[in-house]
């Protein structure tokens, strides 16, 4: 008689991300949400998973599907020595990267996507969607670059690329031009709105970069109300424009951090018609709080930030990315998604052990990306998993943990048992 060949793990999987067969009884959970099970794969897919026994001993290790980052800036990450921002403004991070931008190369920004990536892999990654600054001199060397690596990494980690420019710049014949080509990449369109955002003009712009948008089949991606003043007003101006006409593609707001500001009963309405809109949002909440609020000699204590919860409630899809790493925007980070539901539960109140705290970084990241994989772990989903040495949450979050990676049923970082 011979082994089973079939490679297999014992593990704490959150309760929230298993699916069973409906026939099956529903296994028990602990108070944290984490339940034992058996996880088999072959040819690259997972079996169906398997509730352990309660009589057998409990698991010392904990899995996750791979995590999504939907918002990171690879073109400048780890640019920071080179061009830091040591007032930690807004304005400062704009004026250095701009100066990095003169300066950028594309062996520079390939180096330095390279290692974002092998980080972002070996953490536990399986998609990210970054930025790129895409007026001016550094524009072609970043696209060039980071063309390149999505093709490199196309095995082992989703990359989605979009354009950033200022948004009036898609109503001018060179960001037609450009949109042309970022379509063909397969790219989506972004921008920035923040204060102030003057009615008619932003709303032109946006009706401008809307229509090019679905002439050409791209997503959109905003940089919209990272600020801490005028709540919500590039949302308002955006949500204007959307109830009048809303073209079918996917539009994220990425920050809507000043939208947190709103009293309670304006932010409800607010939230409600960015539902009704069909808007998602990616949250970004360590950049948001090293950049804004910033008054000399005074610890903010009222912090701009997209109010995750109260967007969630009105049925808003809500993902949380990392965004800046070493760079002028953020001297610190990792593309390390367990780091950053760490950072999380102070900064947002997100609690892993629960299904919309944990949501955010897995199946509400992969929705906001339209990824083929939810990130639920089931029969027939891709064994496409993190390892964690540990054993319930606190022990995932309290120091970063080691960590195995598991990509298309083959061990990237084998186990070390
Ligand atoms: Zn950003």
């Amino acid at each position: 008689m011979t082994a089973d060949p079939t490679p297999w793990l014992d593990a704490w999987v959150p309760r929230s991300l298993l699916q069973l067969p409906a026939a099956k009884p529903v296994p028990s959970a602990t108070a944290e949400g984490l339940t034992p099970v058996r996880l088999r794969w072959r040819d690259g897919r997972l079996l169906l998973p398997e509730p352990l026994p309660q009589q057998q001993a409990p698991p010392c290790r904990l899995v996750l599907p791979r995590l999504v980052d939907p918002h990171v800036h690879l073109d400048k990450a780890f640019t920071w020595s080179a061009h830091p921002n040591l007032s930690g403004t807004y304005s400062g991070a704009l004026a250095a990267n701009l100066e990095e931008h003169q300066q950028r190369t594309q062996t520079a920004v390939l180096e330095r996507a390279e290692r974002a990536l092998q980080l972002g892999c070996s953490r536990g990654l399986r998609a990210v969607r970054s930025h790129i600054d895409s007026l001016g001199p550094g524009a072609e060397a970043s696209w060039q670059a980071l063309l390149e690596l999505r093709d490199r990494w196309r095995d082992r980690l989703t990359l989605q690329l979009v354009a950033l420019v200022p948004i009036d710049h898609w109503s001018t014949p060179d960001g037609a031009t450009l949109a042309r080509r970022v379509a063909a990449a397969g790219g989506l369109l972004g921008g920035v709105l923040v204060p102030p955002c003057r009615g008619a003009t932003v709303r032109q712009s946006l009706r401008g970069m809307l229509r090019l948008a679905q002439q050409l089949g791209c997503g959109i991606d905003l940089h919209i109300d990272e600020a801490d003043r005028a709540p919500a007003a590039g949302l308002r101006q955006l949500l204007h424009v959307l109830e009048r006409e809303r073209p079918p593609l996917p539009i994220t707001c990425s920050h809507a951090s000043s939208l947190g500001l709103l009293a309670d009963r304006p932010l409800q309405r607010i939230c409600r018609r960015m539902a009704a809109s069909d808007l998602r949002v990616a949250a970004l909440p360590l950049t948001n709080g090293w950049l804004l609020a910033r008054r000399p000699g005074c610890t903010p204590v009222l912090r701009p930030l997209a109010p995750i919860h109260q967007l969630q409630r009105a049925g808003v899809c809500v993902a949380v990315g990392g965004d800046n790493v070493a760079d002028p925007w953020f001297p610190a980070g990792g593309f390390d998604p367990i780091a950053l539901m760490a950072s999380s539960l102070p900064l947002a109140q997100l609690a892993p052990w629960q299904r919309l705290g944990l949501a955010p970084f897995t199946t509400a990241a992969a929705a906001l990306m339209d990824l083929a994989w939810d990130g639920v772990i089931r029969e027939g989903a891709p064994a496409d998993l993190m390892l964690l040495e540990a054993s319930n949450w606190s022990e995932a979050l309290m120091s970063p943990p080691e960590r195995q990676i598991l990509i298309a049923g083959h061990w990237w970082r084998p186990p070390t048992r």
